[in-house]
């Protein structure tokens, strides 16, 4: 069981601050690098099933700016898929909220890139080139707007974590995997739970998300999502970032909690329980 210390957020929040600066003397230089692209958003890779698309503007005001990738099926609709429980077998592997059951993902952001994307109206961006190194170089990423990032290969993965500032990322098909590739993705990501299995993702040594219905009376989820409890953005907090940070660190980094939340919050609360 992982050994939890009390809260103690404000501390990660001071720490922020150096990253804060840093993060816009990225930014600056990463806006000329960006200026050179002719595009905000490329298919990043392809699998037989699957695609991941990444956009730069991003008008999420819990996130703010990041990369975001959206991991989606190449040949079904995301309003079919959601609708006939394909999701649940494929990009949103292991998530409850899967197949209209509570996901917080509006449909409409997913049926505009799959039309495009169906349109051929994306260019691929090449792992390794130039233009892969000055779009994700100084960026924040956001892994997993939609879908499970942890289709992407890990190497994938550790480049664009390696190139970026900071990164967010969360996967919830961590218990029907292999564990030690669990823990692999869990270097970069934290295990999406729900209450019932929280304890088992932190007995793997996995850091844990968890979505709960009410807030907790005790810390065995970890510290109350900074974007709710102190109106951070994700871009600015960072916390989300799975376990490579614990490793250099005397106390590893919390793990986090975070109300039901979205248009769809009733039935994910029915569904946690
Ligand atoms: S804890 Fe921080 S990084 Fe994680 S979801 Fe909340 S605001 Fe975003």
């Amino acid at each position: 069981m992982r050994k939890y210390h009390a809260p103690n957020h404000l501390h990660i929040v001071r720490k922020k601050s150096a990253r804060f600066l840093l993060r816009q003397l990225c930014a600056v230089r990463r806006l000329c690098a960006v200026s050179q692209l002719t595009q905000t958003m490329y298919i990043l890779h392809e699998s037989l099933d699957l695609v991941c698309i990444a956009t730069v503007a991003s008008d999420n005001i819990k996130t703010g700016p990041m990369i975001q990738l959206w991991i989606m099926a190449r040949n079904v609709h995301p309003v079919e898929s959601r609708r006939t429980g394909h999701d649940a077998t494929l990009q949103c592997a292991g998530c409850p909220y899967a197949s209209n059951k509570g996901c917080y993902v509006s449909p409409l952001p997913l049926m505009a890139l799959y039309r495009t994307y169906k349109n051929g109206g994306y260019s691929h961006l090449q792992m390794g080139s130039p233009e892969w190194d000055s779009f994700f170089r100084g960026a924040s990423v956001r892994f997993g707007a939609y879908g499970n990032p942890s289709h992407l290969p890990l190497e994938m993965i550790e480049n664009i974590a390696n190139l970026s500032v900071s990164h967010t990322g969360y996967f919830h098909d961590w218990n029907i995997m292999p564990v030690p590739l669990a823990k692999a993705y869990g270097k970069y990501f934290m295990a999406s739970c729900e209450p019932s299995n929280v304890a088992f993702a932190q007995n793997l040594g996995l850091r844990t998300f968890t979505v709960v219905p009410e807030a907790p009376s005790d810390n065995r989820f970890g510290i109350e999502c900074l974007a709710d409890k102190s109106g951070l953005q994700c871009i600015d907090c960072g916390l989300c970032d799975g376990n490579s940070r614990s490793a250099n660190r005397s106390l590893p980094l919390p793990s986090v909690w975070i109300k039901a939340h979205g248009y769809q919050t009733e039935k994910a609360i029915a569904n946690l329980n």
